[in-house]
This record gives C-alpha cells, sequence and structure tokens, in this order.
C-alpha cells in the first residue's frame, strides 16, 4: 500500500454526546449489556491534532488533573491510531494532541470523541484513505460510543450501542449542562444498576438482551418540540448514578426549578443534562444554577460528527 503525506499536521473536531434516551436491559455473556439508546451530537468538542512522528505520542491539555488521562496505550485515542496503523500496514507513528473541553469519565463520551478524531486524523495524515465504512468498523471494535462520535447527529444505538441508525431530529435542542470534578466509573455505574436489580428481585441476566427505543421519544426527535422531548427523555442508568452521586438529584431538580423541562444523567454520569424550550430558557437556567454555586454550560445539538477542520 503507498502512502502520501500530504500534510505535516492534521487538526479535527469531534463532540461530546447526550443519551437522550437510555435503555440498559441484560448482560450478554462477554459482560456488555443490551442497551438501546438515542445519542445527540452537543457543540461541547474535542480537538485533536496529529502530527508525523517516528513512535506513538500523546498530549492533553485542558483538563484539571492531568493523572485523569493516560497518555499509553490505554488511551483509547492512542488505541485508534495504532488500529489503524495496523490495519493499514503502516509503519510509522504519530504524535496526538488531544485539547480535552470533555469532562473526563463524565458520561459524554470524551474519551470515544478522541479515539474518532485520531482515525479521521490520522486517516488523512497517513493518506490512508479508507472508506467511512472501514473507519465506522475500525471505530466499532475500539468501543461502542466510538462509532456514533464519527458519526454524529441524531442516532438511535442498539446492540451493544455500537449498532447506529441515524435517527431523524428536527431543529435544534438546547441543553444546560453541569458537570462534576469528580468522574464516575462507567463499569461501576452498571454494577451498581445489576446490584440493584437483583436486590428488586430481579436476576441481572433477567432482563430482555433485544431492546428498542420507544417510539415516542423517535417523534418527539422528529418534531423537534423540546417540550415533547421532554416528557420522554429517561435513562436506566439514572438510578444507579444517583446512587453513588445523592447530590446530583439536586441539581436536577435545582435545573427544573430554574426553568428546564427536564434534566437526566447524561450516559452513565456525572454530568447532568438539562433540556431547555429555547436558547433564552437556557440562560435563565443557567442564571437559577448559578445562584447556588452551580457552574454550567449551554450547549446545542444536534451538531456534525468528527470532521476535519484544518
Ligand atoms: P464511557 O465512554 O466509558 O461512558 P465517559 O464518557 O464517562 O466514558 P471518558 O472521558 O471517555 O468518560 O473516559 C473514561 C475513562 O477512560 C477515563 O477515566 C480514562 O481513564 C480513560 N480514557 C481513555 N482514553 C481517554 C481519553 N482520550 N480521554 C479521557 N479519558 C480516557
Amino acid at each position: 500500500m503507498s502512502f502520501a503525506a500530504t500534510t505535516e499536521s492534521v487538526h479535527v473536531r469531534a463532540p461530546g454526546k447526550i443519551n437522550v434516551y437510555l435503555g440498559v436491559g441484560g448482560r450478554h455473556d462477554d459482560g456488555y449489556h443490551a442497551l438501546a439508546t438515542v445519542f445527540q451530537a452537543v457543540s461541547l468538542y474535542e480537538d485533536v491534532i496529529a502530527r508525523h512522528a517516528d513512535d506513538f505520542s500523546i498530549t492533553v491539555t485542558g483538563v484539571d488533573d492531568p493523572d485523569t488521562v493516560p497518555l499509553d496505550d490505554r488511551n483509547l485515542a492512542m488505541r485508534a491510531a495504532k488500529l489503524l496503523a495496523t490495519a493499514a500496514e503502516y509503519d510509522g507513528g504519530v504524535a496526538l494532541e488531544i485539547r480535552k473541553s470533555v469532562p473526563v469519565a463524565g458520561g459524554m463520551g470524551g474519551g470515544s470523541a478522541d479515539a474518532a478524531a485520531a482515525l479521521v486524523a490520522c486517516d488523512a495524515l497517513w493518506g490512508t484513505g479508507f472508506t467511512p465504512a472501514r473507519l465506522h468498523e475500525l471505530a466499532a471494535r475500539l468501543g461502542a460510543d466510538v462509532p456514533f462520535a464519527l458519526h454524529g447527529g441524531t442516532a438511535v444505538g442498539t446492540g451493544r450501542g455500537d449498532q447506529l441508525n441515524p435517527a431523524l431530529a428536527r431543529g435544534r435542542f438546547d441543553w444546560v449542562l453541569v458537570t462534576s470534578d469528580q468522574g464516575l466509573s462507567t463499569p461501576v455505574v452498571y454494577g451498581r444498576l445489576d446490584a440493584l436489580r437483583e436486590a428488586d428481585g430481579a436476576l441481572a441476566d433477567d432482563p430482555p438482551l433485544s431492546l428498542d427505543v420507544p417510539i415516542p421519544v423517535l417523534q418527539a426527535l422528529r418534531s423537534g418540540d423540546p417540550e415533547l422531548l421532554a416528557e420522554s427523555i429517561y435513562n436506566d442508568l439514572q438510578e444507579a448514578a444517583l446512587h453513588e452521586r445523592p447530590e446530583l438529584e439536586t441539581t436536577i431538580l435545582r435545573g427544573i426549578h430554574a426553568g428546564a423541562l427536564q434534566g437526566i444523567v447524561s450516559g452513565s454520569g456525572p454530568t447532568v443534562a438539562l433540556l431547555c424550550a429555547s436558547p433564552e430558557a437556557a440562560q435563565h437556567v443557567q442564571a437559577g444554577l448559578l445562584e447556588h454555586g452551580l457552574d454550567s454550560l449551554h450547549v446545542h445539538g444536534p451538531v456534525a460528527g468528527a470532521r476535519i477542520i484544518a
């Protein structure tokens, strides 16, 4: 295979996501839970800059505590670059610079966004020329949320969350995000969900191994009406996340009190996503939260997936 090194560096931007709906079914033999989810990509981005190098390396900026992001093969972006190099039989390396904005271990798929961005950036830097379908296939091998970060927009994820189908979403949805300084481990939250289900008398393996997203969620997205969507946003992991972080419930209630239509924990948390009726309503909610000392971010969705920007 021949490679045309056309440029010195490639800059790719990839979005974080909110799970507008997240249904969790039973656990498969491989340990993964069956999921039916709706992802929405939102305007909080990871930037990944790839530069030619003989070896593979990563630098990270934008995090308060550098120790929270591994710089070795545990980093999803590093794994993405190496997977692409192997698949393309490319024998050089890459220096990846990751500028993070998505909170680490925040339930917003920041690591997955980095991996998707690294795939797109290295593909362009090395002149690999893989098709979107081939990149999607590599993304699915890296993690359930990575294909969505490539894809962006609004999409239904089934299977382990990695079988994606685009969902029609009209207009724009405004979200206020309340992030937490301390992340939450995704496996811990799933483990808590299994424990809560067992305590409820349902064996962790009992819930269905195949799930669908309820029709009203899809209708609400199609309508573009945030009030309608507010009636159907839902997260099966929320109870488990609140078990780990009870204060998140207060945050959701404060957001609703300040004018949000509804609030949920995003993915495995601890980020709280508050759905608002308009950009103005979102600003109002932010002001109300600030009165309680809660900093927040105003984002909107859906936005595009991983894209080269320079
Ligand atoms: P998940 O996709 O598992 O729900 P999340 O969105 O809650 O995760 P991430 O920020 O993606 O959270 O990272 C989860 C963990 O993965 C981190 O605690 C960190 O140890 C590890 N990790 C691997 N690669 C990255 C990366 N590029 N950025 C941040 N964390 C990473």
